[in-house]
């Protein structure tokens, strides 16, 4: 079932998430509603805060339209542990339609989180992978793209 997407200035979109402790079918279903509306969407990212749902979870797919098969990533209670570089990328989000702000990130990162099943996970990832799973783990802090930016960027951003 696809669900809507909150859109920015939502409050619920500033709501930390809640760690994720039961990995039972209703968990199940929503990450396949979340899998069903990124793709709709599409996009490359997807957090449960986005979809007013206040869990500590994100799904990414960075593989393009073309590449079969598709690489569905899910992170439950992600952490980020080790980060390195620096790369900018010129990111869009779901919650912010028709926007794109370059974004300074680290390059490089090592995240842990568990898995659809409640088993545990380290990845090493860099590139837009890396870029990504920190774009989406902000989410579930309620932090947003825009606060990535210059005070004047973001008063732009507000009047678009
Ligand atoms: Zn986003």
């Amino acid at each position: 079932m696809i669900r809507p997407i909150l859109f920015y200035p939502d409050k619920r979109l500033r709501e930390p998430g809640k760690e994720v402790e039961v990995f039972d079918a209703e968990l199940h279903q929503l990450i396949e509603d979340m899998a069903e509306t990124m793709y709709a969407a599409p996009g490359v990212g997807l957090a449960a805060p986005q979809l007013g749902i206040s869990k500590r979870l994100f799904i990414v797919d960075v593989a393009s339209d073309d590449e079969e098969p598709s690489d569905l990533r899910v992170f439950i209670n992600p952490e980020i542990i080790a980060a390195e570089g620096e790369s900018v990328f010129n990111e869009g989000c779901l919650s912010f339609p028709g926007i794109r702000e370059d974004i300074d990130r680290a390059e490089r990162i090592t995240v842990k989180a568990f898995d659809r099943d409640g088993k545990p996970f380290e990845l090493e990832a860099e590139g837009l992978l890396a870029i990504v799973i920190q774009h989406e783990t902000d989410h579930l802090s309620g932090e947003l793209m825009i606060d990535h930016l210059s005070v004047l960027r973001r008063r732009l951003v507000h009047r678009a």
